[in-house]
Order: C-alpha cells, then structure tokens, then sequence
C-alpha cells in the first residue's frame, strides 16, 4: 500500500528520547528550551513557545489576543476544522470566507467583500488565514488589504512549517503564528504543536496562558491569572529538535515530488478535468490535493484506488457545510464546498520514491478511465 503519508522518525531519535526518558526530566527541562531556541532562529522570529497540540497553539493565541465574547474572527470556510473550532471555544464567531480554487487559501477579494459589507453586531477582531496544504498565503497582499482595519492576524500554519519565501515563512509574518506537530504534518512530536511571534506582551501572555497562568519570578511563582496547562514534553521536544534539522531536506523532496505528480498529472488533468494545486514554489507540500470534476464520485476512486494499493483520501473540510458555527449571514461558498466533496489528497511524503508517484498516476488515469 502507498500510503497517504508516514510519520519520519529515525533511530537516533528514538535513542535520544529512550535517553530522556531514562533521565527523569520529562517537562519543559533543557530539551523543550533548546527546541524553542531552534525554533526561533529557523523561522527569524523573536518568540517560540512550544505547546501540546496545534488546535492548543490557536487556542492560547486567541486567548492572548483577548478575543473573547462579542467578538467575531474571519476564518476560511475550506480549512481543518480546529481553526474555527477554537474561535467557538473562546465565545467569539468564527466568520467563514471562501477560498481560491487552485491556491485552497483565503480568496482575498471574498474577504475584501467580507469587510465592506461587515455590519456586525459582534466586533471584528482578527483574520486567521490558513497557509492550506504548506501553500503560503499571500501575506503582502493580506496586510495590504487590512491596513485600514485595526484587525490582528493570526496565521494558521499548522500544516506549513518551512513554506514560504526564506526570510518570510509561513506562520512569521503574522502578529501569531501557529504550528502542528501531528503525525501527519511534515514535522512530528507525535502531538504537539508551536506558536511564533516578535511581540513581547502577546510571548508573554501565551507563556503564561500555557502554564496555568502562572511564571516563577524571583519571590518564586506567581499566578497572573486562569490558565491551561498545554506544555509540550522535554521527549517530544528532542523528537522535535531532531525533525527541525532534516525538515528542509524533507521539504526539497516533497517539493520534487508535487512537481513531478504535475508533469505525470498534466495529461490526466487535461483528458478528465482534474484541476491541479497551484504550484508556488515555496509550496511545503504537506498534502498534495487534486480536484475532481462535479460527476465523477469521489468515494468510488477512493475505493477503487485503495483496491490498486494506493491511499486517497478527502483534503479538508467545508465549515459551512458541518454546520457547527452558527454562521447566519452565508454567503455564497461554492469553492470552500466543491473542494470538500471534490477535493482527493495523494500520497505525499518524503519517503515516496519516484516510481511510487508513477504508480499512483497510473493507478488513477486507469480508475478514471474506468
Ligand atoms: C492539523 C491542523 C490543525 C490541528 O492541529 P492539531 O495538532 O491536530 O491540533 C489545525 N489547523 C490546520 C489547518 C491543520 O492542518
């Protein structure tokens, strides 16, 4: 079976984290300083706070931001749906904006549209773009658009660690940034998950929202307020220190593989109208995802594919559809719809061999052609 996609852990790490756990020292000890400090000189920003999960990251992010009740988030209506879920979570509404059809990320002239039509009555506090897949969102263009607002951004790059331009990427050039640690991201502590930003007041607030509210001080620790306790380990932190090092040669393979899934793919994309992923090239390629035509059913090349060997599956959910968020305006989301009933993840990894990526096309233009 060619799988979707595979966890990469080598043996040195698994080493390492026998090491640690033979030591005693499983909390926020050397290993989960180091990571945050590898963390923040990768990706060119001042703060890095390591936490349990990338829902937790947009959680404290959300919390630091002091978005609360009465309080109204712009989200993209194609996403995973922990970016809404935590709008939700604080007592806020998360506003759900269509996406591109080829790029999957916010379609900026739907939230320009959002914006000028906004009449509340909950206040507009922040957009959360989603770097979707690792394509990076247009962040000149977003905060060129926003500029006349007073609204914060907070990037949901839980699955494009290592997209974007070098001295731009993903997730750092928002006032918050988020990351997943998942196992099905490109880089993996099991669960875990990381937030970035260049402001000392929000670090701080999302330190210590992350700790039960608490910070230990010279008079020894005191609790500013409620908190969470949403810490990483010090064993997933050395697995992740270990990820961090051959994350950008991970990325350069998955990125020669999405290219050559779009030359195998081209003629298959032409005879059955499949619309392939824009191809930025500073796409991290964490989910490589087509888009069948309307009449051809997906669950039935899924299965028909799964019979070949080959792993696919459905890209992301359509917020709106689920029905969850109590959006009562609704505006027109064919997009965010389309890509969710007709969107089809390959497998991508940086395990894949190349004649694993011509077997999966194989397989697909054989399914297709029925
Ligand atoms: C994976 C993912 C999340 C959730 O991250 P967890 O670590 O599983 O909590 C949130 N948003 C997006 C866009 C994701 O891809």
């Amino acid at each position: 079976m060619i799988k979707l996609s595979r966890p990469h852990i080598g043996e040195e790490t698994i080493t390492r984290v026998a090491e640690i756990l033979r030591s005693g020292n499983l909390v926020h000890g050397k290993e989960g300083a180091a990571f945050e400090a590898e963390l923040s000189a990768f990706l060119g920003v001042k703060h890095a706070l390591v936490v349990s999960s990338g829902t937790a990251a947009l959680h404290l992010a959300l919390l630091a931001a002091g978005i609360g009740e009465g309080d109204a988030v712009i989200v993209p209506d194609f996403t995973f749906p922990a970016t809404a879920s935590v709008v939700s979570m604080v007592g806020a509404r998360p506003v759900l904006v269509d996406v591109d059809p080829y790029t999957y990320c916010l379609d900026l002239t739907a939230l320009q549209q959002c914006l000028a039509s906004w009449r509340g009555p909950e206040r507009l506090r922040a957009v959360m773009p989603v770097s979707e897949f690792g394509h990076p969102v247009d962040m000149v263009a977003l905060r060129a658009l926003l500029a006349p607002h007073d609204l914060m951004i907070i990037e949901d790059a839980a699955c494009a660690i290592g997209a974007g331009e070098e001295a731009a990427l993903s997730g750092t050039q928002a006032d918050i940034g988020c990351y997943s640690f998942h196992p099905r991201k490109t880089l993996t502590t099991g669960e875990g998950g990381a937030l970035v930003t260049n402001n000392d007041d929000l670090a701080q607030a999302m330190r210590r929202f992350r700790n039960h509210g608490m910070e230990r001080g010279e008079a020894g620790l005191h609790f500013y307020f409620p908190g969470l306790n949403y810490r990483l380990t010090d064993f997933q932190s050395a697995i992740g220190r270990d990820q961090l090092r051959s994350l950008p040669g991970w990325i350069a393979r998955r990125r020669e593989l999405a290219q050559r899934y779009a030359d195998l793919l081209q003629p298959l994309a032409e005879r059955f109208a499949i619309a392939l992923p824009a191809a930025h090239a500073a796409h991290s390629w964490q989910t490589y995802m087509i888009v069948l035509p309307d009449h051809v059913q997906r669950s039935a090349v899924i299965a028909a594919l799964a019979q070949r060997g080959i792993e696919a599956n459905l890209g992301a959910q359509c917020l709106s559809a689920l029905g969850i968020y109590g959006d009562k305006t609704a505006p027109s989301l064919s997009v965010a719809r389309r890509l969710y009933t007709q969107g089809m993840a390959l497998p991508l990894y940086e395990g894949m061999s190349d004649d694993d990526v011509v077997r999966v096309v194989e397989g697909l233009g054989a399914v297709l052609a029925g």
